[in-house]
Protein backbone atom coordinates (compact mmCIF):
# COMPACT_ATOMS: atom_id res chain seq x y z
CA UNK A 1 0.00 0.00 0.00
CA UNK A 2 1.71 3.26 -0.98
CA UNK A 3 1.71 5.89 1.78
CA UNK A 4 1.31 9.02 -0.52
CA UNK A 5 -1.00 10.66 -2.71
CA UNK A 6 -1.04 13.55 -4.78
CA UNK A 7 -3.61 16.20 -3.82
CA UNK A 8 -4.96 19.11 -5.51
CA UNK A 9 -4.11 22.42 -3.27
CA UNK A 10 -8.20 23.46 -4.09
CA UNK A 11 -9.93 22.61 -1.14
CA UNK A 12 -12.98 23.23 -3.24
CA UNK A 13 -11.68 20.20 -5.64
CA UNK A 14 -9.32 18.41 -3.88
CA UNK A 15 -9.00 15.50 -6.68
CA UNK A 16 -6.61 12.90 -5.88
CA UNK A 17 -4.01 10.70 -8.07
CA UNK A 18 -1.37 8.76 -7.79
CA UNK A 19 2.21 9.57 -6.34
CA UNK A 20 3.58 7.33 -9.62
CA UNK A 21 1.49 9.39 -11.97
CA UNK A 22 3.42 11.97 -13.63
CA UNK A 23 1.54 15.20 -13.19
CA UNK A 24 2.04 18.60 -11.77
CA UNK A 25 -1.52 20.36 -11.57
CA UNK A 26 -4.34 18.74 -11.00
CA UNK A 27 -7.18 18.97 -14.20
CA UNK A 28 -8.72 21.97 -12.56
CA UNK A 29 -5.67 23.74 -13.13
CA UNK A 30 -4.67 24.27 -9.45
CA UNK A 31 -0.58 22.97 -8.30
CA UNK A 32 -0.43 19.90 -6.41
CA UNK A 33 0.37 18.58 -2.79
CA UNK A 34 1.88 15.34 -1.84
CA UNK A 35 -0.01 13.98 1.12
CA UNK A 36 1.25 11.48 3.32
CA UNK A 37 -0.79 8.83 5.41
CA UNK A 38 1.41 9.41 8.55
CA UNK A 39 -1.11 7.50 10.54
CA UNK A 40 -0.15 4.33 9.39
CA UNK A 41 3.27 4.42 11.56
CA UNK A 42 0.85 4.78 14.57
CA UNK A 43 3.98 7.27 16.18
CA UNK A 44 3.62 9.66 19.25
CA UNK A 45 5.00 13.16 18.63
CA UNK A 46 8.04 11.79 21.18
CA UNK A 47 9.09 8.83 18.63
CA UNK A 48 8.70 11.05 15.68
CA UNK A 49 11.43 13.55 16.97
CA UNK A 50 13.72 10.27 18.25
CA UNK A 51 13.27 8.99 14.51
CA UNK A 52 15.10 12.08 13.41
CA UNK A 53 17.83 11.87 15.56
CA UNK A 54 18.92 8.26 14.48
CA UNK A 55 21.30 7.11 12.22
CA UNK A 56 23.25 10.81 12.86
CA UNK A 57 25.71 9.72 10.35
CA UNK A 58 23.52 9.55 7.50
CA UNK A 59 22.44 12.85 5.64
CA UNK A 60 19.47 14.41 7.01
CA UNK A 61 17.46 13.09 3.94
CA UNK A 62 17.50 9.88 5.59
CA UNK A 63 16.53 10.35 9.02
CA UNK A 64 13.64 12.69 7.92
CA UNK A 65 12.67 10.28 5.25
CA UNK A 66 9.39 8.66 6.62
CA UNK A 67 7.96 12.27 6.97
CA UNK A 68 9.18 13.15 3.49
CA UNK A 69 8.96 10.60 1.10
CA UNK A 70 7.64 7.51 3.02
CA UNK A 71 7.23 5.01 0.04
CA UNK A 72 11.04 6.20 -1.32
CA UNK A 73 13.27 2.73 -1.46
CA UNK A 74 15.96 3.92 0.18
CA UNK A 75 18.06 2.41 -3.07
CA UNK A 76 16.63 5.02 -5.37
CA UNK A 77 18.01 8.02 -2.98
CA UNK A 78 20.45 10.57 -5.04
CA UNK A 79 22.23 12.46 -2.48
CA UNK A 80 25.27 14.39 -2.11
CA UNK A 81 25.29 14.65 1.62
CA UNK A 82 22.94 18.30 1.92
CA UNK A 83 21.22 19.50 5.41
CA UNK A 84 22.59 19.33 8.39
CA UNK A 85 23.68 22.94 7.81
CA UNK A 86 24.92 25.19 9.92
CA UNK A 87 22.50 27.33 12.71
CA UNK A 88 24.60 29.97 14.05
CA UNK A 89 23.72 32.20 16.83
CA UNK A 90 24.59 35.76 15.62
CA UNK A 91 27.84 37.27 17.55
CA UNK A 92 27.40 40.14 20.12
CA UNK A 93 27.68 42.74 17.33
CA UNK A 94 24.89 41.54 14.90
CA UNK A 95 22.89 41.04 18.13
CA UNK A 96 23.42 44.99 18.78
CA UNK A 97 23.17 45.98 14.88
CA UNK A 98 20.02 44.38 14.74
CA UNK A 99 18.56 44.58 18.17
CA UNK A 100 17.73 40.64 18.94
CA UNK A 101 19.75 38.62 21.17
CA UNK A 102 18.52 35.15 20.30
CA UNK A 103 19.22 35.78 16.59
CA UNK A 104 20.13 32.53 14.55
CA UNK A 105 21.19 32.14 10.99
CA UNK A 106 20.11 28.82 9.27
CA UNK A 107 22.88 28.94 6.66
CA UNK A 108 21.07 26.85 3.32
CA UNK A 109 24.56 28.11 1.81
CA UNK A 110 26.57 25.38 3.04
CA UNK A 111 24.73 22.76 0.95
CA UNK A 112 26.71 20.80 -1.55
CA UNK A 113 25.93 23.18 -4.40
CA UNK A 114 25.80 26.50 -1.99
CA UNK A 115 22.13 26.75 -1.59
CA UNK A 116 18.85 25.17 -0.19
CA UNK A 117 17.82 24.37 -3.62
CA UNK A 118 19.75 20.90 -3.00
CA UNK A 119 17.17 20.08 -0.22
CA UNK A 120 14.66 19.88 -3.34
CA UNK A 121 16.81 18.11 -5.55
CA UNK A 122 17.90 15.26 -3.20
CA UNK A 123 13.22 14.10 -3.16
CA UNK A 124 13.07 15.23 -6.71
CA UNK A 125 16.22 13.77 -8.33
CA UNK A 126 15.32 10.52 -6.05
CA UNK A 127 11.97 11.04 -7.27
CA UNK A 128 13.19 10.68 -10.92
CA UNK A 129 15.37 7.95 -10.25
CA UNK A 130 12.56 5.67 -8.79
CA UNK A 131 10.40 6.69 -11.47
CA UNK A 132 12.72 5.51 -14.05
CA UNK A 133 12.80 8.98 -15.97
CA UNK A 134 15.48 9.37 -18.86
CA UNK A 135 15.75 13.37 -19.20
CA UNK A 136 14.94 16.28 -16.11
CA UNK A 137 14.53 20.14 -17.00
CA UNK A 138 14.22 23.47 -15.15
CA UNK A 139 14.10 27.20 -15.99
CA UNK A 140 16.06 28.95 -13.06
CA UNK A 141 17.34 31.60 -11.77
CA UNK A 142 20.73 29.94 -11.29
CA UNK A 143 20.28 27.61 -8.10
CA UNK A 144 17.72 25.08 -9.04
CA UNK A 145 19.83 24.77 -12.27
CA UNK A 146 23.30 24.62 -10.10
CA UNK A 147 21.60 21.89 -7.87
CA UNK A 148 19.38 19.88 -10.61
CA UNK A 149 22.17 19.15 -12.65
CA UNK A 150 24.82 18.29 -10.10
CA UNK A 151 22.04 15.54 -8.68
CA UNK A 152 20.98 14.56 -12.36
CA UNK A 153 24.81 13.87 -12.90
CA UNK A 154 25.21 12.01 -9.95
CA UNK A 155 22.58 10.22 -10.84
CA UNK A 156 23.24 9.47 -14.71
CA UNK A 157 20.28 11.20 -16.05
CA UNK A 158 20.65 13.60 -19.05
CA UNK A 159 19.55 17.20 -17.95
CA UNK A 160 18.19 20.24 -20.02
CA UNK A 161 18.66 23.89 -17.82
CA UNK A 162 16.58 26.85 -19.38
CA UNK A 163 17.93 30.36 -18.24
CA UNK A 164 17.18 34.09 -18.58
CA UNK A 165 20.44 35.11 -20.59
CA UNK A 166 22.39 37.53 -18.72
CA UNK A 167 20.60 37.54 -16.16
CA UNK A 168 21.98 35.25 -13.53
CA UNK A 169 25.55 35.40 -11.93
CA UNK A 170 29.06 34.05 -13.57
CA UNK A 171 29.52 31.26 -11.09
CA UNK A 172 25.87 30.15 -10.81
CA UNK A 173 26.61 29.56 -15.34
CA UNK A 174 29.32 27.77 -14.20
CA UNK A 175 28.10 24.82 -12.00
CA UNK A 176 25.28 23.64 -14.95
CA UNK A 177 28.00 23.91 -17.64
CA UNK A 178 30.62 22.34 -15.51
CA UNK A 179 28.44 19.51 -14.05
CA UNK A 180 27.15 18.95 -17.79
CA UNK A 181 23.71 19.98 -18.56
CA UNK A 182 22.89 21.06 -21.90
CA UNK A 183 22.48 25.08 -20.87
CA UNK A 184 19.86 26.72 -23.15
CA UNK A 185 19.96 30.85 -22.22
CA UNK A 186 17.12 32.40 -23.39
CA UNK A 187 16.41 36.02 -24.49
CA UNK A 188 13.71 36.18 -21.81
CA UNK A 189 12.94 36.70 -17.68
CA UNK A 190 13.04 33.92 -15.74
CA UNK A 191 9.14 34.02 -15.81
CA UNK A 192 9.53 33.35 -19.53
CA UNK A 193 12.00 30.63 -19.23
CA UNK A 194 9.24 29.07 -16.36
CA UNK A 195 6.05 29.23 -19.12
CA UNK A 196 8.59 27.75 -21.65
CA UNK A 197 9.93 24.81 -19.75
CA UNK A 198 6.13 23.49 -18.50
CA UNK A 199 5.48 23.68 -22.54
CA UNK A 200 8.44 21.35 -23.17
CA UNK A 201 7.74 18.71 -20.32
CA UNK A 202 4.25 18.72 -21.43
CA UNK A 203 5.14 17.82 -24.78
CA UNK A 204 8.08 15.52 -24.18
CA UNK A 205 9.02 12.47 -21.83
CA UNK A 206 11.38 15.30 -19.88
CA UNK A 207 10.37 15.29 -16.39
CA UNK A 208 10.20 18.78 -14.71
CA UNK A 209 11.88 19.80 -11.60
CA UNK A 210 11.11 23.29 -10.97
CA UNK A 211 9.14 23.77 -7.25
CA UNK A 212 6.18 23.36 -8.75
CA UNK A 213 6.86 19.64 -8.93
CA UNK A 214 5.59 18.88 -5.18
CA UNK A 215 8.50 16.09 -4.28
CA UNK A 216 10.63 19.36 -4.89
CA UNK A 217 8.57 21.07 -2.19
CA UNK A 218 9.27 17.46 0.32
CA UNK A 219 12.59 17.53 0.15
CA UNK A 220 12.57 21.50 1.39
CA UNK A 221 10.18 21.11 3.82
CA UNK A 222 12.23 20.44 6.59
CA UNK A 223 14.39 23.49 6.82
CA UNK A 224 12.13 24.28 9.50
CA UNK A 225 12.19 21.15 11.22
CA UNK A 226 15.37 20.36 11.27
CA UNK A 227 16.33 23.78 12.47
CA UNK A 228 14.14 23.43 15.74
CA UNK A 229 15.66 20.02 16.38
CA UNK A 230 19.22 21.72 16.55
CA UNK A 231 17.36 23.99 19.14
CA UNK A 232 16.77 21.16 21.28
CA UNK A 233 12.91 21.65 20.05
CA UNK A 234 12.19 25.04 20.91
CA UNK A 235 10.07 26.60 18.24
CA UNK A 236 11.06 29.84 17.26
CA UNK A 237 8.90 33.05 17.19
CA UNK A 238 9.47 33.63 13.74
CA UNK A 239 11.05 32.12 10.69
CA UNK A 240 12.07 34.92 7.87
CA UNK A 241 12.46 33.94 4.39
CA UNK A 242 13.11 35.22 1.48
CA UNK A 243 10.31 34.90 -1.52
CA UNK A 244 10.73 34.88 -5.48
CA UNK A 245 9.06 31.81 -6.75
CA UNK A 246 7.36 30.58 -3.48
CA UNK A 247 8.51 27.14 -3.08
CA UNK A 248 10.24 27.43 -0.55
CA UNK A 249 8.07 29.72 1.64
CA UNK A 250 5.47 27.15 0.78
CA UNK A 251 7.87 24.03 2.12
CA UNK A 252 9.13 25.80 5.21
CA UNK A 253 5.34 26.40 6.01
CA UNK A 254 4.09 22.35 4.94
CA UNK A 255 6.92 20.97 7.11
CA UNK A 256 5.83 22.91 10.05
CA UNK A 257 2.57 22.94 9.87
CA UNK A 258 2.44 18.69 9.72
CA UNK A 259 4.75 18.86 12.32
CA UNK A 260 2.68 20.54 14.27
CA UNK A 261 -0.14 18.34 13.95
CA UNK A 262 2.04 15.12 14.32
CA UNK A 263 2.49 16.22 17.96
CA UNK A 264 6.28 16.48 16.81
CA UNK A 265 6.49 20.47 18.10
CA UNK A 266 3.76 21.45 19.95
CA UNK A 267 3.24 25.92 19.25
CA UNK A 268 3.65 27.66 15.92
CA UNK A 269 6.01 30.01 15.02
CA UNK A 270 5.38 32.97 12.99
CA UNK A 271 6.70 33.39 8.58
CA UNK A 272 7.70 36.55 7.45
CA UNK A 273 8.15 36.18 3.61
CA UNK A 274 10.53 38.76 2.11
CA UNK A 275 10.57 40.44 -1.40
CA UNK A 276 12.89 42.83 -3.21
CA UNK A 277 10.74 46.15 -4.65
CA UNK A 278 11.67 45.10 -8.08
CA UNK A 279 9.08 42.24 -7.56
CA UNK A 280 7.40 42.23 -4.87
CA UNK A 281 3.99 40.33 -6.41
CA UNK A 282 2.98 38.78 -3.23
CA UNK A 283 3.74 41.81 -0.70
CA UNK A 284 1.08 43.84 -2.68
CA UNK A 285 -1.69 41.32 -2.20
CA UNK A 286 -0.82 40.70 1.41
CA UNK A 287 -1.32 44.78 1.74
CA UNK A 288 -4.73 44.00 0.03
CA UNK A 289 -5.15 41.08 2.62
CA UNK A 290 -4.57 39.26 0.08
CA UNK A 291 -7.94 40.35 -1.67
CA UNK A 292 -6.71 39.57 -4.48
CA UNK A 293 -3.38 38.69 -6.19
CA UNK A 294 -1.38 40.19 -9.52
CA UNK A 295 1.91 39.55 -11.01
CA UNK A 296 4.18 42.19 -11.97
CA UNK A 297 7.22 42.18 -13.94
CA UNK A 298 10.06 41.87 -12.58
CA UNK A 299 12.49 44.84 -12.31
CA UNK A 300 16.45 44.33 -12.60
CA UNK A 301 17.48 43.50 -9.46
CA UNK A 302 20.49 42.24 -7.39
CA UNK A 303 18.76 39.68 -5.52
CA UNK A 304 18.32 37.98 -9.36
CA UNK A 305 17.65 34.32 -7.87
CA UNK A 306 14.06 36.21 -6.69
CA UNK A 307 13.78 38.20 -9.20
CA UNK A 308 9.93 36.38 -10.67
CA UNK A 309 7.44 38.48 -11.03
CA UNK A 310 4.59 35.65 -11.41
CA UNK A 311 5.43 33.32 -8.50
CA UNK A 312 4.28 29.57 -9.55
CA UNK A 313 3.94 28.56 -6.04
CA UNK A 314 1.76 31.83 -5.11
CA UNK A 315 -1.32 30.30 -3.29
CA UNK A 316 0.32 27.87 -1.60
CA UNK A 317 2.71 30.41 -0.02
CA UNK A 318 -0.31 32.84 0.73
CA UNK A 319 -2.03 29.53 2.26
CA UNK A 320 0.66 29.27 4.43
CA UNK A 321 1.14 32.68 5.33
CA UNK A 322 -2.56 32.84 6.51
CA UNK A 323 -1.69 29.70 8.46
CA UNK A 324 1.12 30.62 10.89
CA UNK A 325 -0.17 34.39 10.88
CA UNK A 326 2.44 35.45 8.75
CA UNK A 327 3.77 38.77 6.86
CA UNK A 328 5.13 39.98 3.93
CA UNK A 329 7.42 43.12 3.50
CA UNK A 330 9.63 43.95 0.76
CA UNK A 331 13.38 45.49 0.86
CA UNK A 332 15.16 48.11 -1.93
CA UNK A 333 18.48 47.32 -3.17
CA UNK A 334 20.05 49.65 -0.68
CA UNK A 335 18.26 48.12 2.36
CA UNK A 336 19.22 44.46 0.92
CA UNK A 337 23.32 45.33 -0.24
CA UNK A 338 24.30 47.28 3.39
CA UNK A 339 22.43 44.41 5.25
CA UNK A 340 24.68 41.54 3.14
CA UNK A 341 27.86 44.00 3.66
CA UNK A 342 26.85 43.76 7.45
CA UNK A 343 26.26 39.90 7.71
CA UNK A 344 29.62 39.01 5.67
CA UNK A 345 31.43 41.04 7.91
CA UNK A 346 30.81 39.58 10.40
CA UNK A 347 32.36 36.14 9.13
CA UNK A 348 28.98 34.68 7.46
CA UNK A 349 29.32 34.82 3.62
CA UNK A 350 25.47 35.27 2.12
CA UNK A 351 24.24 36.24 -0.91
CA UNK A 352 22.01 38.98 -2.04
CA UNK A 353 18.94 37.13 -1.71
CA UNK A 354 19.88 35.70 1.93
CA UNK A 355 20.47 39.71 2.86
CA UNK A 356 16.48 40.27 1.06
CA UNK A 357 15.62 38.12 4.60
CA UNK A 358 17.87 39.85 6.89
CA UNK A 359 17.14 43.02 5.56
CA UNK A 360 13.37 42.30 6.04
CA UNK A 361 13.91 41.34 9.44
CA UNK A 362 15.87 44.34 10.07
CA UNK A 363 12.99 46.23 9.08
CA UNK A 364 10.35 44.18 11.07
CA UNK A 365 12.16 44.60 14.30
CA UNK A 366 12.22 48.38 13.67
CA UNK A 367 8.51 48.14 12.97
CA UNK A 368 8.29 46.71 16.47
CA UNK A 369 6.36 43.29 14.27
CA UNK A 370 9.33 41.72 15.54
CA UNK A 371 10.22 42.15 19.67
CA UNK A 372 13.53 42.22 20.89
CA UNK A 373 12.96 39.04 23.32
CA UNK A 374 11.93 36.90 20.38
CA UNK A 375 13.89 33.92 19.22
CA UNK A 376 14.27 34.67 15.42
CA UNK A 377 15.58 32.39 12.61
CA UNK A 378 16.06 33.76 9.15
CA UNK A 379 17.15 31.85 6.33
CA UNK A 380 19.98 32.27 4.50
CA UNK A 381 19.32 30.94 1.22
CA UNK A 382 22.44 30.33 -0.37
CA UNK A 383 26.35 31.22 -0.09
CA UNK A 384 28.00 34.63 -1.11
CA UNK A 385 30.91 33.32 -3.41
CA UNK A 386 28.46 32.63 -6.12
CA UNK A 387 28.00 36.50 -5.61
CA UNK A 388 31.01 37.72 -6.11
CA UNK A 389 30.64 40.66 -8.68
CA UNK A 390 27.77 42.09 -6.60
CA UNK A 391 29.79 41.70 -3.43
CA UNK A 392 32.93 43.36 -5.36
CA UNK A 393 30.64 46.18 -7.19
CA UNK A 394 29.15 47.17 -3.33
CA UNK A 395 32.75 47.43 -2.54
CA UNK A 396 34.31 49.46 -4.75
CA UNK A 397 31.35 52.23 -5.06
CA UNK A 398 32.64 54.77 -2.44
CA UNK A 399 29.09 55.60 -2.09
CA UNK A 400 28.42 52.22 -0.26
CA UNK A 401 27.56 52.46 3.81
CA UNK A 402 29.79 49.67 4.62
CA UNK A 403 32.61 49.93 1.38
CA UNK A 404 35.71 48.74 1.91
CA UNK A 405 37.49 48.28 -1.10
CA UNK A 406 40.84 46.81 -1.43
CA UNK A 407 44.07 49.03 -1.96
CA UNK A 408 46.59 48.37 -4.34
CA UNK A 409 50.12 49.64 -3.71
CA UNK A 410 54.01 50.02 -4.90
CA UNK A 411 55.39 46.58 -2.90
CA UNK A 412 57.32 48.17 -0.37
CA UNK A 413 57.41 48.20 3.10
CA UNK A 414 57.05 51.97 3.76
CA UNK A 415 53.84 51.89 1.75
CA UNK A 416 52.42 48.85 3.46
CA UNK A 417 53.32 51.02 6.65
CA UNK A 418 51.39 54.21 5.62
CA UNK A 419 48.19 52.18 4.36
CA UNK A 420 47.85 50.73 8.05
CA UNK A 421 49.27 54.04 9.99
CA UNK A 422 51.69 52.84 11.61
C1 LIG B 1 15.57 29.90 -5.36
C2 LIG B 1 16.14 30.89 -4.42
C3 LIG B 1 15.35 31.73 -3.62
C4 LIG B 1 13.87 31.79 -3.75
O1 LIG B 1 13.19 30.62 -3.42
P1 LIG B 1 11.73 30.41 -4.01
O2 LIG B 1 11.39 29.03 -3.65
O3 LIG B 1 11.85 30.63 -5.48
O4 LIG B 1 10.86 31.44 -3.38
C5 LIG B 1 15.96 32.56 -2.72
N1 LIG B 1 17.29 32.60 -2.60
C6 LIG B 1 18.09 31.83 -3.35
C7 LIG B 1 19.55 31.95 -3.19
C8 LIG B 1 17.55 30.95 -4.28
O5 LIG B 1 18.36 30.20 -5.04
ZN1 LIG C 1 -8.20 20.44 -8.70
Amino acid sequence: MSKSVLQCINPQCGKRYNALEIRYRCDCGELLDVIHDFESFNRTGEMWRKEFKKNLQLPAFFRFKDILLPDLPEEKIVTLFEGDTPLYLANRELQRIFGIKRLYFKHEGMNPTLSFKDRGMVAGVSWANYLGVKIVACASTGDTSASMSAYAAFAGLKRVVLLPEGKISLEQLCQPISSGAIVLGLQTDFDGCMKLVQELTAKHPIYLLNSMNPFRIEGQKIIGLETISQLNWKVPDWFIIPVGNAGNISALGKGLREAYELKIIDSLPRLAGIQVEAANPLYQSYKKNFSDFKPVVAQKTTASAIQIGNPVSAKKAIREIKYFNGVFEEVSEKELLDAKAIVDSAGISICPNSATAVAGMKKLREAGVIREKDLVVVILTAHGSKFSQATIDYHKDPKSTYSNPPKTLPPTLEAIERALNL
